[in-house]
């Protein structure tokens, strides 16, 4: 077959694929069984071993699917991964969402970019691995909830550190125009909530306003914050090159004549190196612990503040050498190496040891917009990869 109907094939299997899973409302959060179990036939028909992790209730699923290699031979073994959630949609679409709709070159539908068009563009082109003779096992990795912090992700990585997978080369097919990515900033989110007690407005040293001790708590992270600018390092790759803390929310309180008893506070963290993370969190514990805990309890025994972590999605480091980044460069003739500024699941599959990039078709201006959509265009350049990713892995 020519070069341009084996192309016109693939976009032809692609968008069936894609269609499919469009249709699947994988909003994070909520049940992929069926997604899942479509990836997993699909990929059992063509002779993938597979296994699935899971949230408490099964409700959620991660996969973990594998083309054997057919001769062994040194070469790394490679994991395609993408998310399986998206995340949710407004009244404001053009077109149903949930419905893969195809107009002038683009494929409009929730998830087409971030990132079910990653997944489609790899099980379109398993049957053409699995006919090949690979000399490196071929990984597919689909998680769940990885706009939710990225919380399916990690039950993955322990049972495939726990497997020894944890050598090998990672591409992580997030929206990035199909360039490198090789860095990007940690992403912790946090809720904390401040409880004390109730009482009448005028005599304030009645109750524990909580509030008020939220307030405090705010300020010493801003006061963190500017210590944070201080750490900066030289060599940073980042923009801004320190690590940020944002509050993003505050509620408390019922009005203005009554202490308030209850307040929340929404914050988040982006640390360039863990370590500001440890920092961050130190800090605020010791805070808490040894000055404003005190002080509600002084008044009012059961005064609480709790902290809870949404998600702590580690940052992704740029290493002087990177197989993953070599790898892409040497299919694509592309030798740059960018950042984004947005969290992936990268810096997990890093922390286990296997080299990971990003780079998947589409764009993230489309990423969680009204009438998202990805271009036929980019799906051919995710192809061109992918060819060289077989071709790489096949003994002539
Ligand atoms: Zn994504």
């Amino acid at each position: 077959m020519n070069t341009q109907k084996k192309t016109d094939e693939n976009i032809k299997n692609f968008l069936s694929i894609l269609s499919d899973l469009i249709a699947f409302k994988t909003i994070s959060g909520q049940d992929n069984n069926d997604l899942i179990n479509y990836c997993d036939n699909l990929l059992k028909k063509l002779g993938a071993d597979s296994f699935r992790t899971f949230d408490d209730e099964k409700k959620r699923v991660n996969l973990f699917a594998t083309l054997k290699s057919k001769k062994s031979s040194d070469k790394m073994p490679i994991i395609l991964s993408g998310h399986t959630d998206v995340v949710p949609v407004s009244r404001n679409w053009k077109t149903d969402p949930f419905k893969a709709t195809l107009k002038d070159n683009k494929i409009f539908g929730r998830g087409s970019c971030d990132m079910k068009g990653f997944i489609a563009c790899a099980l379109t082109y398993a049957p053409i691995f699995s006919k090949s003779n690979l000399d490196r096992d071929i990984h597919f990795s689909f998680t769940f909830d990885e706009e939710t912090a990225c919380q399916g992700a990690p039950l993955l990585i322990k049972e495939l550190d726990k497997r020894k997978i944890n050598k090998g080369i990672c591409i992580v097919g997030e929206p990035t125009n199909m360039k490198i990515i090789d860095a990007h900033k940690g992403c912790y989110e946090y809720t904390t909530h401040f409880e004390g007690l109730a009482g009448h407005g005028s005599a304030p040293s009645k109750g524990v306003n909580a509030i008020e001790y939220a307030v405090s708590y705010v300020n010493k992270l801003l006061e963190l914050r500017e210590k944070l600018k201080m750490k900066v390092k030289n060599d940073s790759v980042f923009n801004p090159p320190y690590t940020t803390l944002q509050i993003g929310k505050i509620s408390g309180g019922i009005a203005r004549n009554v202490i308030a008893d209850k307040c929340k506070v929404d914050w988040e963290l982006r640390p360039v190196v863990k370590e500001d993370g440890v920092f961050v969190n130190n800090e605020m514990n010791n805070f808490v612990n040894e000055k404003l805990l005190p002080e509600m309890k002084k008044v009012y025994v059961n005064s609480s503040i709790k902290k809870e972590v949404i998600g702590e999605i580690i940052g992704f480091d740029r290493l002087n050498k990177s197989d993953a980044c070599e790898l892409i460069s040497k299919i694509t003739g592309d030798n740059s190496r960018d950042v984004v500024s947005f969290g992936t699941e990268a810096g997990l599959f890093q922390e286990i040891g296997i080299s990971t990039v990003v780079c998947g078709p589409g764009s993230i201006e489309q990423a969680h917009k009204d009438d998202e959509f990805v271009s036929i265009d980019e799906i051919k350049k995710c192809f061109k990869m992918l060819e060289g990713i077989k071709n790489n892995s096949i003994r002539n």
